[in-house]
């Protein structure tokens, strides 16, 4: 792989431990499997790869939680699930968007009436097995 910003080749090597802020969730760590790009000039990016399936296992962890989710659960879960803030707000029954951006942040707790289950529409989920 060639570097886009000079051109040159890019060294890549295995992170053993990585913090995955990316995916929006405070305590998820990866053990293997994220590649780290460098190239001479500095530019440097992470590669997840398969993170499809990744997001599939976690949202299938998140599911089966026993404990209410974090509202940065609830937004990976909103965003597994390729719902807007607004779609998912008129899913829950006329819930407004400002609503779900407070659950999200955590600064108001999500409303048990309107809380989803693991039997939310459209949400399910399966593990896959390679
Ligand atoms: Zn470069």
């Amino acid at each position: 792989m060639d570097c886009l910003n000079c051109g040159k080749r890019v060294e890549h090597s295995l992170q053993k431990h990585y913090h995955y802020r990316e995916s929006g969730l405070d305590n998820l760590y990866l053990e293997n499997m994220a590649i780290v790009h460098k190239c001479v000039c500095g530019q440097q990016f992470t590669e997840i790869p398969k993170m499809e399936r990744l997001h599939d296992a976690i949202a299938y962890d998140l599911l089966n939680k026993k404990a209410l989710w974090s509202g940065r659960e609830f937004r990976f879960l909103r965003k597994w699930v390729g719902l807007t803030v607004e779609e998912l707000g008129s899913a829950l029954g006329q819930v407004s968007r400002d609503t779900v951006s407070r659950w999200e942040r955590g600064t108001d707790r999500i409303n048990t009436r309107h809380a989803p289950s693991n039997a939310s529409p459209g949400v399910t989920a399966e593990r896959r097995c390679d």
